[in-house]
């Protein structure tokens, strides 16, 4: 086995971060994913409020030929020889099974399933925060945060987009959906009357706001062209292509970009009740507040002269710095 775990910062508490496992072409590729990956985690859980650091890890191979309960243990080893300063979680190419497997090896671990104790599906929670976030984002920019007859593109319908799909649609929004599942696209269309449109069309569709929910990089100097939204807020990971160019060319178009690792943070802090022995009703109550913390940031870009991804960074160090400070005093 070869794997690499990268614990980024532990002045909040112990690091989390998903495990991923990837064929990697060399070691290198493998060291720079994981140290930028265990970063954006230190940023998404010290701005979400979380007692927690950042941390991620990373298997190096094709999980489809070498994954193996012998693999899984011998992992789950190296997660209990750091004494619980990483606690792993499922990332890509792992499933909640896996992390059963390497719970055999360490208690330094979650996201692990509903009758082992652990939290279930983060998605209902992440497309929670989605909503509420989006809420606030119509407040900072029609001055009332209801949703009601704005027109919303969701790309990516799978469990976080259906969930967000239905919240909408509860509120009266116009929703117009985008997936390459057929199967997806059937399921959800029926259940809540929402608008398939064609991928070569949605981003010359007239909307108010566009939800990437399915892959990153959806931002950028392409779409950005034809984009009419007035904001994106979505669950995707790493939506803009490059956070310093189009981080500055949506605010310049006139839209409202409310970051990812803020608006998707449901995830992170559905696992993070789980550690404390899970209750789905604290968890939604926490990630009600990604509300605040969406409307506090954009108050603060503004403040600063500054784009919103930037504000975003900003509170998550300011809290780290703070909290470091009163480590420091004994
Ligand atoms: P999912 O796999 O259940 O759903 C993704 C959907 O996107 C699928 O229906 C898939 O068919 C569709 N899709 C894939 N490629 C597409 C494309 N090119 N165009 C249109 N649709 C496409 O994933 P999910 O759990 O709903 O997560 C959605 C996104 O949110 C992912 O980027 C994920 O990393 C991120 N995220 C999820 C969580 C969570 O709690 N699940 C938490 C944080 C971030």
């Amino acid at each position: 086995m070869k794997a690499i775990i990268a614990i980024h910062n532990t002045v909040l508490g112990p690091s989390l971060g998903g495990t991923r496992m990837w064929n990697y072409t060399n070691e290198m590729e493998a060291l720079n994913d994981v140290l930028r990956l265990s970063r954006g985690m230190t940023y998404k859980s010290s701005v979400a409020g979380l007692n927690l650091g950042g941390g991620k890890a990373v298997i190096i191979g094709d999980a489809k030929k070498v994954k193996s309960e012998a693999l899984l243990r011998r992992f789950g080893k190296f997660v209990n020889s750091l004494g619980g300063k990483y606690i792993t979680a499922e990332d890509v190419a792992m499933s909640s099974r896996d992390m059963e497997i390497i719970h055999m090896e360490t208690d330094h671990v979650s996201g692990l399933p509903e009758n082992m104790g652990g939290s279930g599906d983060p998605s209902p929670v992440t497309a929670y925060g989605v909503y509420v976030s989006m809420k606030a984002s119509a407040k900072e920019t029609w001055g009332s945060d209801s949703l009601s007859g704005k027109k919303v593109l969701v790309q990516g319908i799978g469990h976080v987009g259906e969930v967000l799909v239905s919240h909408l649609t509860k509120d009266g929004a116009k929703v117009y959906i985008n997936d390459i599942s057929e199967e997806r696209i059937k399921a959800v269309a029926d259940k809540y009357k929402a608008e398939f449109i064609a991928a070569d069309k949605m981003f010359d569709l007239d909307i108010d706001i566009y939800a990437p929910c399915a892959l990153g990089a959806t931002v950028n100097d392409d779409t950005l062209a034809k984009l009419k939204c007035k904001i994106i807020c979505g669950a995707a990971n790493n939506q803009l292509a490059d956070e310093t160019i189009q981080g500055v060319s949506v605010g310049k178009k006139g839209i409202l970009y409310a970051p990812d690792f803020v608006v998707n943070a449901g995830g992170i802090i559905n696992v993070y009740y789980e550690l404390e022995g899970y209750n789905r009703e604290r968890a939604l109550a926490h990630a009600e507040k990604i509300y605040d913390t969406t409307y506090n940031l954009f108050q603060l870009a503004k403040k600063e002269g500054i784009p919103t991804y930037l504000a975003a960074n900003r509170l998550g160090e300011q809290r780290i710095e703070a909290i470091a400070r009163i480590n420091a005093v004994i």
